[in-house]
């Protein structure tokens, strides 16, 4: 299975995501998780993309692909992987799959949660707290969703033209969503 994961921030998808790889035994690829180690660790990349991080705003394409094929490239996603987080602009989505088409595999499923707005809002309110991302206080979170539309819902639409998008309501309790999401990629 080689799984994307779409969907506002808010909506779950990280929560989902970690259900849905130990369900089928696939690793986890979740690029915002990536980069905040690499910030954590004081790398080379942590260097260049902590600003970008803490303002909600989006580490470029090149940088972010980079990341990701030489994490698709190790030995554990030769069996499949989900994607959390990425792609997150149209550009991205074809830097992937052109990625995929050099490497001969294909996506099997593209999953998209949706929320309404009004209910994305409430939640990001209610996160925040001890321990929280230092990119979850309500600024940066409002900011998040507007990247979230402006660059990133247009990857739905991307995956809706190529045939290979499945929506899933995102409204009810985790198990519910996940019996929803299981669903979906199993179709
Ligand atoms: P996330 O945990 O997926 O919400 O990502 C946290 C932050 O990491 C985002 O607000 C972006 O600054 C950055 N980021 C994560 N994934 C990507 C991506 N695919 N493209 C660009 N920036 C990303």
């Amino acid at each position: 299975m080689r799984i994307v994961l779409l969907g506002p921030p808010g909506a779950g998808k990280g929560t989902q995501a970690v259900l849905i790889c130990k369900k089928y035994g696939i690793p986890h690829i979740s690029t915002g998780e990536m980069l905040r180690d690499a910030v954590a660790s004081g790398s080379d990349l942590g260097k260049m993309v902590k600003s970008v991080l803490d303002s909600g705003e989006l580490v470029t394409d090149q940088l972010v692909m980079q990341v990701v094929a030489d994490r698709l490239r190790r030995e554990d996603c030769a069996r499949g992987y989900l994607l959390d987080g990425v792609p997150r602009t149209v550009v991205q989505a074809e830097i992937l799959r052109d990625m995929l088409a050099e490497s001969k595999t294909a996506l099997t499923s593209v999953v998209q949660i949706s929320v309404p707005e009004q209910v994305l809002l409430e939640r990001i309110r209610h996160r925040g707290g001890a321990g929280a991302r230092t990119d979850d206080t309500a600024e940066v979170a409002a900011k998040r969703l507007q990247v979230y539309w402006a660059q990133t819902a247009p990857v739905a639409e991307f995956y809706r033209v190529a045939g290979l998008l499945v929506e899933v309501n995102g409204v009810g309790t985790v198990e519910e969503v996940s019996e929803r999401l299981f669903a979906a990629v199993e179709r």
